[in-house]
Order: structure tokens, then C-alpha cells, then sequence
């Protein structure tokens, strides 16, 4: 099946499932037609567009001169410009589950007043690491309940037992996060927002090393982690996963929805969304069967070169499965994990066998329904925002507050 139709057919159900029943419907955002770029140009055009990325500077205050821009034009066209005033996050954890050498939390904050980011909150088991200690957000991509997938919980799980605080959280549209559908007009910028809250939530816990705060996602959650480190230099390692590509935007409203790649004052792509990382530490996992099977002669190159310019070439690194497909399998959770365990100073042994095989066994999977945080138990507060137009109104109020700082 295409995948971009794969994608847009999720995004559709979990709108469908996200509508508040008796709600009316909320606005729809522009179609994949009407889209400022077309989401998906062939792969020489995607290799010729970075190669005349790379003739627009040939050293690093020229890469920064253009670094700059990309990062302003990105914000401003992705509704980010001024950011949200940010409001008191009214955290909510509970419903603590303990495991072999990690533990596992329902929670939720607010991202604005009434606005709920959910998620899972994975920790290192009392002992079994030193404080302060790092963080990793790990946003997941288009699938129906993606924060609660065997995967997304066994990578949470290997990353806590190694020795970080781990949030899991919903994308905006899936999961319990169902105040807005994923075709929202607002979604790319909302959800990266929720990106940057979960940032403060994180740093927010007083055991969390603000130094070392990592993030990590595949498909539509790599995007997630490359607008996140674009847009916030906290995040200190990056492993977008199957997702940076010179010829694929996305093509969801989530992704592509905004004209964050093109405008009268740019031109770019997600190459280089990524490369504004430089020089922070970043893997790109690729392979062979999606938008990334052209990233060790394309991307990860034209990535290599911006590093370069600041003599750390060193720490950005390709890890190229090129007979696996688009997921987050546990080949390429071992290669995140050694990433992760050098950068962010996290034990490997905890998720490795002695043969060097990766070992995920002490991961438990729980139950979906364990792992909600709201429940007919807890409901989602009443002050919850309970529609696509007032959490419009929030997003204006927050940002008109901001202007006035
Ligand atoms: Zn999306």
C-alpha cells in the first residue's frame, strides 16, 4: 500500500475516532492538493535541491546565516512566532506500576490553559541510576494508540532501565489527546508545542539533568523530533528515525500542512530542518524500503557537511538497515540505544546480552487501558478546553500574552 496514503488514512481514522461524539465537526485544514508544496517530489529532484542548498554557503557563518533564517522562517510560518505565553503545567501523574528495573506512570500536563499533552512517564527503578538523571521524550508516529504499541513501550521501558526518565506522549488527534482532531488546523503547530512543553515537563522533575535531555520518534515522530530540535536547543541528542528525507515532506497536516518549507523568505526541506541541529549530537536511522533508503548517499552527507563546518563531524552518525522497512524494530532501538547510552551517559549493558545482541527482555508490556491516564476513574478535568474553536481562542490568548512580554 502507498505509504502516504497509508499515512493519510490513519490520520483520517483517528480523526474520525478523536471527533467528540454530538461535537461539531472542526474546521478542516487545507487538502494534500492545496498544500503550499506537494509533500513528495521524485528523489533527483530532492538530491539536486540539497546539492543547491550546499552552494548557498560554504562556511559555517554562512551556514548560521542561513541557519538562522530557516529556524525564523520555520517558526513564523509554522504559527510559532512569538511562542505561546507558557502556562503552569498542572502536572498529573498516578497509577505508578513497578517492573524489573524501571517503573511506569499515567501522565498528563496542560501545554495551555485547558490544553492536555498524555502520556507515560517511564522511570529507573529507586537505585538504578545516579542523580541528576537524563531524559528522553519519545513521540511516536501515525498509529492508532502509537504511545501504547508493544514498541513504543518496549523502547521506553530499555531507555528507563538504562538509566533515563522517559515520556511517552500521545500526538495530537490519537491516543487520549482528543480535544482536536489530527486534521486540525492547528495541529503542526500545536503539536510542536506540545513538543516544547514536554520539554519544561521534563525539566520540571527535579531528578532530570537539564544538560542531558535526548529525543527520539520514528515516522511522523522523527518529524517530531527534528521540528522539536529546530525549534528548541534544549534537546541535547537527537534520533529521528526513519523519517529525514530530501524528497518526502511528511504529506500529513501534521507535517506538510504549513508552508514551513517554502515562503517568499525561504526555501527548504527536512534535511535541513535536521541539520539545525549541528552540532549536537544526532543519529539518522534509515532503511531501505522507505523515503529514507537513499539517506547514506543523500541526507546523511549533506547532514555530515553542516557538522563539519563545525568540527563535529564526529557526532552525527547514520545507522542504514537496508533490508528492513519503516518501523522502530529492535535493530534500530539498538542502534538508538548505543547513541543514546555515549551521548547521554546511560548504561548499555542494561539492554544488551553479553553477545551483544540486544536484550529487551525485562521489558513488560501492560495493558492499553492500564497505561490511560484519564479514566472514568479520573476524567479529563472539566476546565478542558471542548473544542477545535476554543482551543483556537487559547492558542491567540497565549500568544497575545506573549506579545505583550
Ligand atoms: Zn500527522
Amino acid at each position: 500500500m502507498n505509504v502516504l496514503l497509508l499515512c493519510a488514512a490513519l490520520a483520517t481514522a483517528a480523526a474520525a475516532a478523536a471527533a467528540p461524539a454530538g461535537a461539531a465537526a472542526p474546521a478542516a485544514g487545507p487538502t494534500l492538493k492545496a498544500l503550499f508544496k506537494e509533500p513528495r517530489q521524485t528523489e533527483d529532484a530532492g538530491r539536486e535541491q540539497v546539492a543547491a542548498f550546499a552552494r548557498t554557503y560554504s562556511d559555517k557563518a554562512g551556514w548560521e546565516a542561513r541557519a538562522r533564517n530557516i529556524r525564523a522562517c520555520l517558526l513564523k510560518e509554522a504559527h510559532l512566532d512569538p511562542l505561546p505565553a507558557r502556562c503552569d503545567l498542572k502536572p498529573i501523574i498516578r497509577g505508578r506500576q513497578e517492573r524489573r528495573g524501571y517503573s511506569v506512570e499515567n501522565a498528563a500536563f496542560e501545554s495551555l490553559p485547558g490544553f492536555f499533552v498524555t502520556g507515560n512517564l517511564y522511570r529507573p527503578a529507586d537505585g538504578q541510576a545516579k542523580k541528576p538523571m537524563a531524559a528522553v521524550l519519545c513521540p511516536h508516529g501515525h498509529a492508532k494508540d502509537g504511545r501504547l504499541k508493544a514498541y513504543t513501550q518496549t523502547r521506553c521501558a530499555g531507555l528507563a532501565r538504562m538509566g533515563a526518565i522517559v515520556f511517552a506522549y500521545d500526538m495530537i488527534g490519537f491516543g487520549e489527546s482528543t480535544q482536536l482532531a489530527h486534521n486540525d488546523p492547528n495541529v503542526l503547530t500545536l503539536q510542536t508545542w506540545d513538543s516544547i512543553r514536554a520539554v519544561d515537563f521534563l525539566l520540571s522533575l527535579p531528578e532530570v539533568d537539564p544538560k542531558r535531555i535526548g529525543c527520539t520518534g520514528e515516522s511522523g515522530g522523527g518529524t517530531q523530533t527534528f521540528l522539536l530540535g529546530a525549534a528548541d536547543d534544549r534537546v541535547a541528542v537527537l534520533v529521528p528515525c526513519v523519517q529525514v528525507s530530501a524528497h518526502f515532506f511528511g504529506g500529513c497536516q501534521c507535517e506538510s500542512g504549513l508552508a514551513i518549507h517554502k515562503s517568499a523568505a525561504h526555501d527548504t526541506s527536512n534535511v535541513e530542518f535536521a541539520a539545525l541541529a549541528a552540532p549536537r549530537p544526532q543519529l539518522l536511522i534509515s532503511d531501505g524500503k522507505d523515503w529514507t533508503k537513499n539517506t547514506p548517499g543523500v541526507e546523511f552527507p549533506y547532514i555530515w557537511n553542516v557538522y563539519r563546518l563545525y568540527g563535529a563531524q564526529d557526532k552525527v552518525e547514520n545507522a542504514h538497515f537496508a533490508d528492513e522497512g519503516h518501523d522502530y524494530g529492535p535493530m534500530k532501538r539498538l542502534a538508538m540505544y548505543k547513541f543514546m547510552a555515549r551521548y547521554l551517559h546511560l548504561n548499555l549493558k542494561a539492554v544488551v546480552a553479553d553477545s551483544g545482541a540486544v536484550d529487551e527482555s525485562d521489558a513488560a508490556i501492560e495493558p492499553p487501558d492500564s497505561l490511560r491516564v484519564f479514566t472514568a476513574e479520573h476524567p479529563r478535568p472539566p476546565h478542558a478546553l471542548p473544542d477545535s474553536a476554543a482551543v483556537d481562542a487559547a492558542l491567540k490568548k497565549a500568544q497575545a500574552e506573549a506579545g505583550r512580554k
